[in-house]
């Protein structure tokens, strides 16, 4: 497995919502494909061989309802033999798997669908997916009537689908008037009381259910509503129990398609159905509905090009169940843009404002447990369903185990689509096990960084840099300039400055120092300093970086406390400090200034707070996700 990756082609110019790796993946998929000739249009009921053999849909619904579809997806076609595990389920839910189990096996057959085979020692139908035990299967729909039967039946279906289904009547009379075997069969199963009543009406019953219309984008919902756990994800509506769910599945994974069912397994690993009317459908649990519908069948009953296309979904999307056992379902933990949470490094007030109107532009997203396909397909879909204009993609996984090959390609295949709408992706992969981009071209690879920190700061500096120019993202600036000063006259700036000392400072330099008596608010005009904080336990932690137009220390300007940090210097640059006796003098020579510089102190505090609150509550979202 995974010798073949897939190919997401180069996509098209146009919204970003049609850029999407997966539609690509699926469009490339079906076209190579279509090309594919071979098998019978199913002629045994007559009315079944007017399809049109060149009808070809392929359609993959996530369990949070998201559909992916492309060809013939919305062509009606007869649900025919896929109808059977949706029925096996009401029967259970009527019954009691107690008392279907006496009835109804669950041993695979190897039997064509239509043969007439009960288990020799009990006498009762092999398994619900062949005709014979779907017919006892129907037999077991509860109801006073057969309307009522009848009525319930497309109502359960109905609620799988997420629309309201009904039957194709030519094809139900073309079988009605060609069923001779199932009517043989029904007998049979009479004659050993496993249908305990006058056959005709359970076989009516089976031919009309055969018969419900649907298209590839229902059976898709179908799946995926199984993969849910019995409720529609669209419609929230439950079609099965969840405790049976189990059960349908467990019937379609060794029955559901037919005598190929150990090749199935084998090749494609996924619990399915097929029918031949031309569709099949399949489920992974708990991530993926997929559904294929093309006429052409094989001499077992099943599609030809379905076959194909969900042996290529299963190599190329690494999808068997066995071994997408271990992926958990969400794997996007945290999500948040940076207009509500940023790095460590403090900005000044306009750096600040602007990034709280550009922000939105760069998103975060922290993802956790193995970053499978369908993990990567959520990811996928969460940028590129994103309405906001999106200059950045950050993506965390420092908490990601493994990224399975076609994730990884998923993901090379967003850098593509991103950068085709001049955005950027940026992993963030510590460890380096992604190998998002191994193997890619340039254009494939993602920037990488190896803390998320240091990413959200440099993705910062980018908002910031496209916006102000180079010099003011990170430079110098005139103390005029510094947010302390704002709303100063030239002469009350004059003032200030006579009460200020001027530092300057070389890397590794401590500006100040834990525990030390607070001498001053420190002004920084240019260069970087780290906020460093001692933990009790003696570990130390960076809280904060900051540059010009920031400022610290503020406290010393109301108390002589003790530094509760070390700010030490990243880079050279220069700063103003006002000590407590500076601002004595300028109360004494101008009071006005002195309440004006305390009042921005205030201001930029209250910024401060009011960011972290923020940090704080799209970071809380976590709890919720995980
Ligand atoms: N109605 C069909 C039959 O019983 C269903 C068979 C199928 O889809 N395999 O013959």
């Amino acid at each position: 497995m995974g010798r073949f990756r897939p190919r997401f082609p180069r996509t098209e110019r146009g919204p970003l919502t049609s850029t999407s790796p997966v539609d690509a993946y699926l469009g490339a998929l079906h076209e190579r494909v279509a090309d594919l000739r071979g098998g019978e249009v199913a002629s045994y009921i007559p009315e079944l061989a007017k399809a049109d053999p060149s009808w070809f849909g392929i359609c993959i619904a996530t369990a949070d309802g998201h559909v992916y579809e492309v060809g013939d997806t919305r062509q009606r076609f007869s649900i025919q033999s896929i109808s059977k595990p949706l029925t096996y389920g009401i029967a259970l839910g009527d019954h009691g798997q107690e008392a279907v189990a006496k009835r109804i096996g669950v041993e695979p057959s190897g039997d064509a669908f239509n043969e007439i085979s009960l288990a020799p020692d009990t006498g009762t139908p092999l398994n619900p997916m062949i005709n014979a035990g779907a017919i006892a299967a129907s037999s077991l729909i509860a109801g006073a009537t057969p309307d009522a039967r009848l009525e319930r039946l497309l109502a359960v279906y109905s609620a799988y689908a997420g629309r309201k289904l009904d039957l194709d009547l030519p094809i139900y009379t073309s079988e009605l008037d060609s069923g001779h075997r199932n009517r043989a069969i029904g007998h049979m199963l009479r004659s050993f009381d496993v249908l305990t009543s006058h056959p005709e009406a359970t076989l009516d019953l089976y031919f009309r259910q055969c018969s419900v219309s649907v298209d590839c984008r229902d059976l898709a919902l179908m799946a995926a509503t199984l993969a849910n756990g019995g409720s529609n994800p669209l419609t929230g509506e439950r079609a099965v129990a969840a405790e049976l769910v189990q059960k349908v599945l467990s019937v379609m994974t060794t029955c559901g398609m037919y005598d190929f069912a150990g090749e199935w397994a084998d090749r494609v690993g996924l619990p399915a159905k097929s029918g031949v009317g031309g569709g099949i459908m399949s489920v992974l649990p708990g991530q993926l509905g997929i559904a294929v519908f093309s006429p052409p069948l094989d001499a077992q009953g099943n599609s030809v090009r379905g076959i194909e296309v969900c042996k290529a979904l299963s190599e190329d999307l690494e999808l068997h169940f066995l071994r997408v056992a271990r992926s958990s379902r969400s794997a996007i933990r945290a999500s948040y843009t940076l207009e509500t949470v940023r790095s460590k490094r403090r900005r000044s007030e306009h750096q600040q404002a602007m990034l709280l109107s550009v922000g939105n532009a760069a998103v975060v997203f922290e993802l956790s447990g193995d970053l499978l396909f369908p993990s990567g397909e959520a990811v996928v879909r969460a940028v590129v369903e994103r309405s906001e204009p999106t200059e950045l993609v950050l993506l965390d996984l420092t908490r990601v185990s493994l990224v399975s090959a076609p994730a990884a390609q998923l993901l090379a295949g967003l850098v593509d689509a991103l950068r085709y709408r001049g955005a950027q992706l940026v992993v963030i992969d510590p460890s380096d096990r992604s190998q998002v981009g191994d193997g890619q071209a340039a254009s494939r690879r993602p920037a990488e960084f190896s803390d998320l920190d240091a990413a959200i700061e440099w993705a910062e500096g980018q908002l910031l840099q496209t916006r102000t120019g180079p010099e003011q993202a990170s430079g110098t600036i005139a103390l005029a300039d510094h947010p302390i000063c704002a709303g100063l006259e030239p002469e009350a700036l004059r003032r200030l400055e006579q009460v200020l000392t001027s530092r300057r400072f070389q890397p590794g330099e401590h500006l100040v120092t834990q525990g030390d008596v607070a001498d001053g608010v420190y002004l920084l005009l240019g260069g970087d300093a780290s906020v460093i904080i001692a933990l009790p336990d003696g570990r130390k932690r960076r809280a904060a970086t900051l540059s010009a137009g920031t400022s610290f220390g503020e406290v010393a300007a109301v108390s002589p406390a003790p530094r509760t940090a070390t700010v030490r210097a990243d880079k050279a640059g220069e700063c103003r400090v006002l000590s407590p006796e500076g601002l004595d003098r300028l109360g004494e020579i101008d009071a006005e200034t002195k309440s004006a510089v305390l009042a921005n102190m205030l201001i930029g505090a209250f910024e401060t707070v009011s960011r972290l609150d923020r940090e704080v509550a799209a970071l809380s979202s976590r709890d919720q996700l995980t």
